[in-house]
């Protein structure tokens, strides 16, 4: 394993940090509020400005790219096919428990597998994203108010959600072939976004 240098890391780590509140604010829903505008602009912008979902889904395709061969479609497809299915369910009023928790608790996971890259197998990497993906796309399943039209929100949101998957992919194209540091802090440091959200 290449030694991270502490000192990068931290600052890293550090401007994370500090820009977290400052993101964290701007993610309407998942408390009960309700997204204002329930439309494919409305679907399409929420993973971008929620920090959860947005550095979620960019992890899973960093983490896809990193494990290569077949991991580079079958994680992101399997991320976006629960992800809506969960969504569908939570409008048929299924209910999930600790969704704010598991979506934290989702960054925490996949900023780690970053982290550890290669070492574990890809049915646990499928295994770990069905499982979070399903709470991602519970959350807003369930918040869908009555008669709003969930078909284009959910459209956007699925358009978002592939897009920063192949962000993440790209990403992750790139920084294998760089410093192992570069990817190994960026696990780190979304794994320790998903740390301090679950304590928060
Ligand atoms: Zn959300």
């Amino acid at each position: 394993m290449n030694p991270v240098r502490p000192s990068r890391l931290f600052l890293q780590l550090g401007i994370l940090l500090a820009l977290l509140p400052v993101v964290a604010s701007a993610h309407p829903g998942h408390d009960g509020g309700h997204d204002l505008h329930w439309d494919f602009a409305g679907g399409f912008t929420h993973p971008l400005f929620g920090l959860d979902h947005l550095l979620a889904m960019i992890a899973v395709g960093v983490w896809a790219a990193q494990l290569g061969g077949r991991a580079r479609w079958l994680l992101p497809a399997t991320f976006v096919g629960v992800m809506t299915l969960s969504a569908v369910l939570g409008t048929q009023g299924v209910a999930l428990a600790a969704v704010e928790p598991m979506i934290a608790g989702s960054l925490l996971v996949f900023g780690l597998m970053i982290v550890l890259a290669k070492r574990l197998p890809l049915s646990v990497g499928l295994g770990f994203t069905a499982l979070f993906a399903a709470f991602h796309g519970f959350a807003h399943g369930a918040e869908l108010p009555a008669g709003s039209n969930g078909f284009s929100y959910g459209l956007g949101f699925v358009a978002a959600t592939l897009l920063l998957l192949g962000l993440g992919l790209a990403l992750g194209q790139l920084t294998t072939r760089r410093p192992v540091w570069l990817s190994r802090s960026a696990g780190a440091g979304v794994a320790a976004v998903g740390a301090v959200m679950l304590v928060a």
